[in-house]
């Protein structure tokens, strides 16, 4: 039997069963959601949502399981009284390190919907970080929650301990039934999401709704594998590539092409991947394509672009360096294969391992900044309403930080990747003697 007994419908308060001596009165528990009580948190977990979570445990639970590992939840009032504000800013902390794992916030606890203002205003701030929300919930009090409070979630773990009432009952002290309302909502919301196109998301760069429901590495490779098409397009069909084009390092090294036309192939190059790079972003941009999911395929666009040009100079350049070291590694890998096939199976783990360690591109962040910008400066005013963001919060997102701080030096460093990591290094173990004899 519960020792709470019957709950009243919309009561928090009888959870209050173990109120600390010095517990503020009821009204500054939850009412606007400005405090609230918070047992602990995570900072790096990989269990409770896609990517890298921090876990925010709330206090109160109107559950009693029987196998509950986290009793010290239970009564709302034995958390600590703590500003939504602080809890917001302390997640702002962690904010860079979740954005690039593609992870975010979970509210777990406890249960997450006893302080439903607390923890809708945490939702809330978190979003505004543009981070991943989640929250971990029975679904008991669903019944509470307003299309508002799941407006600002990404993901509900909903854990029905028993599809059995019976066993339900006895395991939690609670009846099945509100859970099982809850799930059916969030079916009716899930059929309609996908009706309207948002599971197309999966199209395109990391953090689209499918993708992003994977585990982080699964993902990452996912979209490394998808990325690897480019270079094999490429090689295949017989285009030229800036970066792979940094390998004719090694026929000037062997005296076979001159300086000036070594350049010349590379300015070409460089400027016709620009133009098809940005004009294909532009085409991308005038197919609405970022509207997609509510929004999610642009915030997505804006979010990539954003963390593109806040790298800085040092990250920038050395991640360059790594991805055209595995790009002309590809490259340098087709010329041992004998088929097409060879050529393509060749080409798919280095790129891949490129995409999934988060390397950089110059070409590749062409269209990426490109459609980036062309969202911040031309989406129209229903797209910022849908994903409840304005151009304000994109500001370090200009044409001078694209230029400037991320493809100048992703630039060099694709440059010293491609033409010092691999041509130059290549070219000494294996031509430098042919070379010599030629000279002779
Ligand atoms: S819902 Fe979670 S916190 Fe609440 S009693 Fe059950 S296991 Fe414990």
């Amino acid at each position: 039997m519960s020792h709470l007994g019957h709950i009243e419908p919309g009561s928090r308060h009888l959870l209050r069963v173990g109120m600390s001596p010095d517990a503020p009165p009821d009204t500054e528990a939850d009412g606007d959601g400005a405090f609230g009580y918070a047992h602990s948190y995570e900072s790096s977990s990989r269990y409770d949502g896609p990517g890298l979570r921090v876990v925010l445990f709330v206090s109160g639970c109107l559950l009693r399981c029987s196998y509950c590992h986290n009793p010290d939840t239970w009564h709302l009032k034995d958390g600590a009284y703590i500003a939504a504000q602080e809890v917001i800013d302390r997640l702002g902390d962690f904010a860079p390190a979740l954005l690039a794992l593609d992870g975010g916030l979970t509210i777990s606890g406890g249960e997450p919907m006893v302080q439903l203002a607390f923890t809708k205003r945490i939702l809330a701030g978190a979003k505004k970080l543009g981070l991943h929300t989640a929250i971990e919930t029975s679904g008991y009090l669903g019944d509470r929650v307003d299309d508002d409070y799941l407006a600002n979630l990404d993901l509900v773990l909903l854990d029905i301990k028993s599809s059995d009432p019976e066993t339900y009952r006895r395991t939690t002290e609670r009846e099945l039934a509100p859970t099982l309302r809850f799930a059916e909502r969030l079916g009716a919301i899930f059929a309609t999401t996908v009706a309207s196109g948002s599971i197309s998301g999966t199209i395109g760069a990391d953090g689209a709704p499918f993708t992003a429901s994977l585990p982080y590495g699964i993902m990452r490779l996912v979209i490394g594998v998808v990325f690897s098409l480019g270079l094999i397009l490429v090689v295949v069909g017989g285009a030229e590539l800036f970066t792979g084009n940094n390998l004719i390092v090694i026929a000037w090294a062997s005296g076979r092409v001159r300086t000036q036309d070594l350049l010349a192939n590379w300015l070409v190059a460089f400027c016709g991947n620009a133009i098809g790079a940005a004009l294909t972003a532009i085409l991308m941009f005038l197919t609405t394509q970022y509207t997609f999911g509510g929004g999610a395929v642009g915030f997505t666009a804006l979010m990539t672009a954003k963390a593109k040009v806040e790298l800085g100079l040092v990250p920038a350049l050395t991640l360059g360096i790594m991805c055209n070291t595995l790009v002309c590694l590809a490259v340098w890998m087709c010329y041992s294969a004998r088929t097409t096939a060879g050529r393509i199976i060749t080409i798919v783990p280095p790129i891949a391992a490129f995409v999934a360690a988060g390397f950089e591109h110059s070409i590749a962040n062409i269209y990426f900044l490109t459609i980036g910008l062309s969202i911040k400066y031309g989406a129209p005013e229903t797209f910022w309403q849908a994903i409840r963001r304005t151009p304000d919060d994109f500001a370090s997102l200009t044409w001078r930080t694209a230029v400037f701080d991320n493809l100048a030096p992703v630039t060099v460093g694709n440059v010293i990747g491609g033409s010092v990591m691999v041509a130059a290094v290549y070219w000494f173990i294996y031509l430098r003697k042919a070379s010599d004899l030629n000279s002779r």
